[in-house]
């Protein structure tokens, strides 16, 4: 029986209970058994294999020597390709890694394949993606449940085991929301915290990369060996980077833990409530002092999301045109319909729906209206969190406002889908860090999360209070 927990599987590869090899063919195994989940668009058994014996040449020690995880596929790794699922880059092999890759790398990691996702990080139902939708593996046989998007491959990677950690992006919600999803630990650091360096881009002033672990000990391992200053990324911060899991402390006893009114929202379910009225409970018992406090322009939160992120996205996205690298269009006859064919063959509905609306609040005439203001409450959102953050250490929340629901059950109704980032997204406008960790179940059996918000870069903090929620939880 192989730990879930890195932590005990370091100390395991240590005394040599077991081999790197043996590890990693065990989870070579398990991957296999669950093809059928669809989790991974890159799975090649070899490429594992040749990693490991790389890894047995060496004899220095490495923090996560022998480690199986498992990478977002909007991440570019040079010995697999990286499709951002979608038929655009279906081909494409990148010649470079990027910087929170080859820092996992460096650590001694063993990357296992590329897991699958909404294409572009476009989503919360991995649904949108080229290559098929994941499927939630806690689902009853007779229902199949989205694992929550975008990063819903990785959630689900760990949630089956198939890894011990996995790489996940977030700009408005991707890695906590389907955590909360897949009942798995999922942490978006502050924005600038990891170079976005080899990451493809959707919005470039929210994309954040994180990771999602069993426990929240092995988030504070995988956070550590993520992070870290990249001049190639013009927003990484030059910061220094705690250890993380040394200085972790489960006795959040004499902190003020922020609870915000706006995020009782009507329509939530019972459950949902419950359960972030059990761990406020919890806290206070350990000794926290709880503050009910206001972050008034939340209602603002989504719609300004909704400008800002396919605004920038319209931009980024602007580079797929058939001419460099990724997918060109067989039907050509001018320049023009070169690009036209390409695009319009090359992206998915969600994606397309995304540049046409980045496209028109950024036009003339309507830029003033829709993506200027979007900025200047994007700064209102921002500036609640500054003040609240006056009066409270932590901010403790719902991460989804539901349980995995059934698969495709959203997608037809693009704001229904939207409203499932209602609560991680003002985070991500003010570029905060965040966490979910499974807490409670709904009636049905399925996890919930909670999300617990810190200051910038005190992910330190957002990981103490976390990990005294999870030991309470049991
Ligand atoms: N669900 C959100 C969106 O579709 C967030 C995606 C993300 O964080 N990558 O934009």
């Amino acid at each position: 029986m192989i730990s879930k927990s890195i932590k005990k599987t370091l100390q395991s590869l240590e005394q040599k209970d077991i081999s790197i090899r043996e590890l990693n063919q065990e989870y070579i195994k398990k991957i296999k058994e669950k093809s059928n989940l669809n989790i991974f668009i890159h799975f090649e058994e070899q490429k594992i294999l040749d990693q490991v014996t790389e890894l047995e040449k060496d004899n220095s020690n490495k923090r996560l020597k022998g480690i199986p995880l498992a990478i977002k596929d909007l991440f570019c790794t040079k010995n697999m390709p990286t499709t951002a699922a979608s038929k655009i880059l279906e081909n494409f092999n990148p010649t470079y890694e990027s910087f929170v890759t080859q820092k996992l790398l460096d650590d001694g990691a063993i990357f296992v394949g590329k897991t699958n996702l909404d294409e572009f990080a476009m989503g919360s139902a991995t649904d949108t993606s080229y290559f098929g939708n994941t499927i939630n593996p806690l689902s009853a046989d007779d229902t199949p449940l989205a694992p929550g998007g975008s990063s819903g491959g990785s959630a689900a990677a760990v949630a089956a085991n198939l890894c011990l950690g996995a790489t996940g992006t977030d700009t408005g919600g991707s890695i906590r929301q389907p955590a909360s999803f897949c009942g798995v630990v999922g942490i978006k650091p502050t924005y600038g915290l990891c170079s976005r360096w080899g990451i493809a881009a959707f919005a470039s002033s929210l994309d954040q990369a994180g990771v999602f672990t069993h426990n929240v000990e092995d988030a504070s391992i995988l956070l550590e060996s993520s992070a870290g200053f990249d001049k190639r990324d013009s927003t990484s911060a030059n910061v220094k980077i705690p250890n993380y899991f040394e200085n972790l402390n489960d006795d959040i006893s004499g902190k003020t833990i922020g609870i915000p009114k706006e995020y009782s929202i009507d329509g939530t379910p019972e459950e949902v409530s419950q359960i972030w009225e059990d761990a406020i409970k919890v806290l206070e018992k350990k000794g926290v002092k709880i503050k009910n406090i206001s972050l008034p322009h939340t209602k603002y939160a989504l719609p300004t999301y909704y400008i800002i992120a396919p605004a920038e996205a319209s931009s980024n996205l602007a580079r797929y045109d058939g001419v460099k690298y990724g997918y060109r269009s067989k039907e050509i006859n001018s320049l023009d319909e070169m690009y036209e064919n390409t695009r319009g063959q090359g992206f998915g509905k969600e994606v397309k729906r995304r540049i046409l609306i980045g496209t028109y609040v950024l036009s003339a005439g309507y830029y003033d209206a829709y993506y200027l203001k979007a900025q200047k409450v994007r700064k209102l959102i921002a500036n609640d969190f500054n003040e609240a953050f006056k009066e409270c250490d932590l901010i403790v929340t719902p991460t989804a406002p539901s349980a995995a629901f059934p698969l495709h059950q959203e997608q037809d109704d693009p704001i229904k889908m939207y409203l499932n980032d209602v609560f991680t997204v003002p985070a991500s406008l003010a570029g905060l860090p965040g966490i979910s960790i499974p807490y409670g179940k709904d009636k049905n059996n399925l996890p919930l999360g909670i999300q617990i918000l810190g200051k910038h870069f005190d992910e330190q903090q957002v990981l103490n209070g976390a990990l005294s929620l999870e030991r309470s939880n049991g």
